[in-house]
């Protein structure tokens, strides 16, 4: 599949993702057991995501989103601009960051900083792609879809140059 100059083939379908994240629900169920957390989805990628898993959470569970602006094209800029949009008060709140995807780490171990600086009760990432040996800060991800190579994705929210964002599946760039 093209997407603009680029050739992408499919990598994981719109079936698997979904039984993924239905599994993932299932444990933070469990783990949040008679809690109120409060979801923080990172914009824009990871609507899609934060919308399949709130489906399948049951009990008290709130959500906001936030934006920050880090990535551009292909390539990790490693810099967090602010964080724009929370209006919720974190404090003594148990917060779950929802991410599409954590590729240096950059973004999400800033992320975490700032909001462990609000003094949540508790504070737990689940992100749906983690690419595992790009990582170059060492963080704990509670709940992770796939593990997936250093290689660039698209589809299911995550877009190349704004485009992309609409598929249902994922896709992996080729080689
Ligand atoms: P990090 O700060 O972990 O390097 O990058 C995190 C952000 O970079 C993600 O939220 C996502 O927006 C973007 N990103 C990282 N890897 C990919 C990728 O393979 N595809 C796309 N579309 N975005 C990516």
């Amino acid at each position: 599949m093209q997407i603009k100059d680029k050739e992408f083939e499919i990598y994981l379908t719109s079936q698997v993702i979904q039984d993924r994240i239905k599994g993932l629900a299932d444990q933070i169920n469990i783990d949040y057991q008679g809690k109120r957390p409060l979801m923080i989805a990172v914009l824009n990628g990871a609507f899609m995501f934060a919308a399949d898993l709130m489906k399948s959470l049951s009990g008290e569970v709130e959500i906001s989103f936030v934006k920050i602006a880090s990535y551009q094209a292909t390539q990790s800029t490693g810099k967090l601009d602010h964080l724009l949009g929370l209006q919720e008060n974190v404090k003594d709140r148990d917060i779950i960051l929802i991410e599409d995807i954590v590729d240096t780490g950059l973004t999400m171990s800033e992320l975490i900083t700032n909001i462990l600086a609000q003094k949540p009760a508790s504070l737990a990432v689940a992100t749906l792609l983690w690419k595992k040996e790009a990582l170059q800060k060492p963080m704990k991800l509670q709940y992770v879809g796939f593990e997936i190579p250093n290689k660039f994705v698209v589809g299911y929210g995550l877009d190349y140059d704004g485009l992309g964002r609409n598929l249902a599946d994922i896709y992996q760039l080729k080689e």
